[in-house]
């Protein structure tokens, strides 16, 4: 909650947009069955659990369009980052606060990330073909400057791959990425109780 918080609030070219807590009724359900059709599952499995046919061997999944996420579980203990320290190097740097001392993302990030494919948002670096309309170029994140007075926030955001672009990755978001989650949702494309992840969860929805 504090990652959803933190991450999915901002301003910038003329918008602003917050994380709405107190109405995000987020809370614990003790089985499947307690589902409705509004609520986002948030299921932390253990390493190898077949998810839409394949074995689920990655830190996380985030199905687009989708109201499911799945965490692994081995990455629970990825809670503590480095401390930030003067003179120490990576102090200077975000990941200081983001990462743990073997260089893993930790939790609360990870899940933020995955929040964020469920709003139909791609890696930073993904493919322009794959992308569609959705598609920012690497320049504008490059020279994208964070309103949060944080310099070590510019050119970076929560959508980089982390799996191997750990140290571009920032706790926030652009106005063009918040840009592409109200366009899905204009088009009806959020939302819609679907708490599973398909078979073609690897690819990007079509276009709308
Ligand atoms: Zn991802």
């Amino acid at each position: 909650m504090d990652a959803l918080s933190e991450v999915f609030s901002g301003s910038g070219e003329g918008i602003s947009w917050s994380f709405d807590r107190e109405n995000s009724y987020i809370e614990v359900a003790e089985a499947e069955e307690d589902l409705e059709a509004h609520d986002h599952a948030i299921r932390i499995v253990p390493d190898g659990t077949e998810i839409a046919g394949k074995k689920f061997n990655i830190a996380g999944l985030g199905g687009f369009g989708t109201q499911a996420i799945y965490l692994n579980e081995n990455r629970l203990k990825y809670k503590d980052p480095i401390a930030v320290q003067q003179g120490n190097p990576l102090s200077k740097n975000w990941n200081a606060r983001g990462i743990t001392k073997s260089g893993k993302l930790i939790i609360k990030y990870l899940f933020a990330h995955e929040a964020g494919h469920t709003a139909y948002l791609p890696h930073t670096q993904e493919d322009p073909s794959k992308v569609g309309k959705d598609f920012i170029p690497k320049s504008y994140f490059a020279n994208y400057r964070h309103s949060t007075g944080n310099g070590l926030f510019d050119g970076k955001t929560i959508m980089s791959n982390y799996e191997n672009g750990l140290m571009s990755i920032a706790p926030v978001l652009t106005p063009r990425q918040i840009k592409v989650i109200v366009r899905r949702n204009n088009a009806s494309m959020l939302n819609n109780g679907m708490q599973s992840i398909g078979e073609d969860y690897e690819g990007l929805v079509p276009d709308y």
